[in-house]
């Protein structure tokens, strides 16, 4: 295959185009793609189309006429909008990957057909090796959040997954009854590709359960396991298992996504799917509608992945906001704790704007207590355009546009 490498755009901008045949994953599968883009990227964008299966048909220098990098570098001399008004039609972003030229019409829900589940059950479950585990927390914040990230690599069948899906962790020992412990749930904060893209890890973001009982405190048997682990321990896993918290394939959807504390796990991953330079290379996935984070957390220093989102919300202005309720720093309309559901209620007429909007979807996780909080802000707000929130809100569920998975 001979390439050429004539300059079109400057010293680092000749750009290529590269026509790739059976790109993509399950449903996102497409007959052909082409992607535009310049020479120093060209490397990464064939280790995604390798990744992602496609067989790589033309490479040509020079640049396709739907959409390359040429025409984001434009749009990157527009001044980026003031991150707490998110523009009513979304855009690409100059950084985004370049997006393919036939892209097909938007997917109007989840594919569940493709989705693994129980590939490893608790009788048999897949042994996992720690990598990597550290403390979320800043100085000042309240108990322990950890970041844990797991190897999968091995396994017959390999223990994949997608966003939005959660696993189980048997943590050793024995209950009080002497039997085995039992598995517990947590969602999974990585991509499917892992947090170094590697296709065999997983990452997950857990509190250590604490709480006091007739004087004494009181730790969680697996999330304090967890949070102790070091890196090299064996570890058994089960799953993956729910199909809940999918995100559609459509890549002009809405995201609304509500979290209290560690259920910012399923979020961080999509938001990682969306905005991560290197994950977007992998993923071939272009999201290029709007996502709206509202996280709720006792105090600035417990926020989790706060660097990563204050960057994604700079980068991709047109895409992403990103709103927080600080519990214990701020105080509602009423003088009280700043929760979810206060956010909710200011930001209503946005809300429901987007929520009126079919692409919309709306994810909530987290603590159970938040349900009745975000039932009675989502009434006032939809009463306020009219709208009866007990009969739009079964639509949604019916048309999964609504998304929950408190405990
Ligand atoms: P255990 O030792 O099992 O103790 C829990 C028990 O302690 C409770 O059943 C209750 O009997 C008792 N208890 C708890 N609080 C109190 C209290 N205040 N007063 C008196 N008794 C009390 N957790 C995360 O950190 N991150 C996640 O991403 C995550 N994802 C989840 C996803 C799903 C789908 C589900 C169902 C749960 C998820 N959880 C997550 C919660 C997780 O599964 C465990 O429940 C949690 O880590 C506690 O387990 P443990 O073994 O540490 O506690
Ligand atoms: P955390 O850091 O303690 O933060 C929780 C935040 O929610 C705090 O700001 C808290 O405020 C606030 N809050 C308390 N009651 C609320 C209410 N009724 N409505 C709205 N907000 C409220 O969080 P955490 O300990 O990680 O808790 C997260 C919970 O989610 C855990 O129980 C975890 O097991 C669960 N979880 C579930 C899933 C899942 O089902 N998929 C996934 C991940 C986590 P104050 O404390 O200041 O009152």
């Amino acid at each position: 295959m001979r390439v050429s490498t004539d300059k079109t755009s400057g010293s680092d901008g000749r750009l290529f185009t590269v026509v790739v045949e059976s790109y993509g994953v399950g449903q996102q599968r497409q007959a052909e793609r082409c992607f535009t883009v310049s020479f120093d990227r060209l490397q990464s964008l064939m280790q995604s189309i390798a990744r992602n299966g496609g067989r790589i048909r033309v490479v040509s220098s020079g640049p396709q006429p739907a959409v390359s990098e040429a025409a984001s570098a434009t749009e990157a001399a527009a001044p980026p909008k003031a991150p707490s008004e998110p523009s009513p039609k979304p855009a690409e972003h100059p950084q985004a990957e370049p997006a393919p030229s036939n892209a097909k019409p938007a997917a109007p829900s989840v594919s569940h057909a493709e989705v693994p589940v129980n590939l490893y059950k608790p009788k048999d479950p897949f042994i996992g090796t720690v990598l990597d585990n550290y403390s979320l927390l800043a100085d000042g914040a309240i108990g322990r959040v950890n970041h844990i990230t797991f190897d999968l690599a091995g396994g017959d069948p390999q223990l994949h997954y997608v966003e939005g899906q959660s696993i189980g962790i048997i943590p050793d020992g024995t209950d009080a009854n002497g039997k085995p412990n039992k598995l517990r749930l947590y969602s999974i904060a990585s991509t499917r590709h892992g947090d170094d893209l590697a296709d065999h890890t997983v990452s997950l973001c857990v509190r250590q359960l604490e709480y006091e009982k007739d004087g004494q405190t009181i730790y969680g048997v697996c999330s304090t396991f967890l949070c102790d682990i070091q890196p090299g321990a064996k570890v058994k896993i089960t799953g993956p298992v729910g199909k809940e918290m999918l995100l559609p394939d459509d890549e002009e959807a809405n995201i609304i996504m509500l979290a209290t504390g560690t259920g910012i796990a399923p979020m961080r991953a999509y938001l990682r799917r969306m905005f991560d330079p290197s994950e977007r290379e992998s993923n071939g996935w272009h999201f290029r509608g709007k996502a709206w984070l509202i996280m709720g957390v006792p105090k600035t220093a417990n926020l989790l992945y706060d660097d990563d989102f204050n960057r994604y919300e700079t980068e991709y202005p047109d895409n992403f906001r990103y709103t927080k309720a600080i519990s214990r720093e701020q105080q509602n309309a009423k003088g009280g704790r700043m929760y979810i559901q206060d956010r909710v209620l200011e930001h209503a007429d946005e809300i429901f704007t987007l929520i009126e909007d079919p692409k919309t979807h709306v994810y909530m996780c987290g603590l159970r207590g938040m349900e009745p909080g975000i039932d009675e802000a989502m009434t006032a707000a939809a009463a306020a355009k009219g709208i009866t929130w007990s009969e739009l809100r079964p639509q949604l569920k019916k048309a999964e546009r609504w998304h929950v998975e408190t405990y």
